[in-house]
């Protein structure tokens, strides 16, 4: 009878302590907030999703190469000397129309080494970091802002361009025919 008793006493000092507990918390403020309704304040130095303003994009590659995953393509065209891309907000001369910039976010790390070596700070992390889609290619994101028309456009108009040079250069380099001399 004497253990019957100890142990409902055991028990019931156990319960107790796991509610002292949980009384003290009743009385602080909490800790938890009704996410999705509410967002958490993010670290100064957070890393999300990137973002690339391509408007000062001049398609040098540096983040492409300095990415570890290889997560970063980009293509690019020359401008002819006839063509003006503008500048960037920081007045350097575009010189290459990117035709390509993809970022497979579904192979980020978020390591931001992308970010650093860029010349115009056009790429950086931004603060959106719920993202999740059902298909996996639907992470990748191109930020390319030229139509697919324009973009063979583009390359066509390099190519003959190439094309015309090349010719001019072989028909520079061809041997004259010899000249009549008088006797
Ligand atoms: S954050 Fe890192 S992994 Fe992601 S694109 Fe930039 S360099 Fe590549
Ligand atoms: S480093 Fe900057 S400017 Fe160069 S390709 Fe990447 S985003 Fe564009």
């Amino acid at each position: 009878m004497r253990e019957y008793f100890s142990n409902i006493w055991s028990g019931l000092f156990t319960v107790l302590v796991g509610m002292k507990i949980t009384f003290k918390h009743l009385f602080e403020p909490s800790v938890t907030i009704q996410y999705p309704d509410e967002k958490p304040k993010l670290p100064e130095r957070a890393r999300n999703r990137l973002y690339v303003n391509m408007d000062d994009c001049i398609g040098c590659d540096q983040c492409s190469r300095a990415c570890p995953v290889s997560c970063i393509e980009i293509e690019t065209v020359k401008a002819l000397p006839t063509d003006d891309l503008g500048k960037t907000s920081q007045g350097k001369k575009k010189a290459l129309w990117v035709t390509k910039f993809n970022i497979d976010f579904a192979k980020c790390c978020y390591c931001q080494l992308c970010v650093f070596p860029c010349p115009t700070e056009c790429i950086y992390m931004t603060e959106t970091y719920e993202f999740s889609e059902y298909q996996r290619d639907s992470l990748n994101y191109s930020f390319v802002t030229l139509t697919p028309s324009e973009i063979e456009e583009k390359k066509d108009n390099f190519a003959k361009f190439e094309a015309e040079k090349a010719a001019q250069k072989a028909a520079a380099a061809a041997p004259k025919p010899a000249q009549k001399t008088d006797e």
